[in-house]
């Protein structure tokens, strides 16, 4: 939160403009990092292991579209952040398994996320 003072000429008055912006220019979060108990979803930078990828050795990607995503995600950065289910404060990652990669071998230490908080009954229905 940072508050400017601008002060205007005499005959008008002067006046204080707070804005909400954090250093790197994103909207302010809730200290816990969580995507809270009401809204929508929230975007977020988690680190990578941060997110626990349950289905992961189940299902293998495809190394091309890895490596193409490496490619672009180098050249222009993440477009659509991977979609992450927050259960008692604890991330969850089922989908998004190319872009996660893609970063794990970029090296990248964190990975923009939309994050949906859920149940215990919501991530049972996902493991299923
Ligand atoms: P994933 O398993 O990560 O969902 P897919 O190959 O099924 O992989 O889809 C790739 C997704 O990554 C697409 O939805 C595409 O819009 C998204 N995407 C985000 N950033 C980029 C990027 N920089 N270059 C290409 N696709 C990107």
């Amino acid at each position: 939160m940072a508050n400017f003072v601008l002060r205007v000429p005499n005959n008008l008055r002067s006046f204080t403009v707070s804005a909400s912006v954090s250093s790197n220019g994103s909207p302010p979060l809730s200290s816990s990092g969580s995507s809270g108990g009401v809204g929508g979803p929230v975007i977020l930078e988690l680190p990578l292991d941060k997110i626990r990828r349950p289905l992961m050795r189940t299902r293998a990607n495809d190394p091309i579209k890895v490596q193409e995503l490496m490619d672009s995600i180098s050249e222009i950065g993440l477009q659509t952040p991977i979609d992450v289910l927050e259960v008692e404060g604890v991330y969850y990652g089922f989908s998004g398994c190319h872009r996660y990669e893609a970063h794990q071998r970029l090296g990248l230490p964190t990975i923009r996320c939309k994050i949906r908080r859920g149940t215990k009954e919501t991530l049972r229905h996902h493991l299923r």
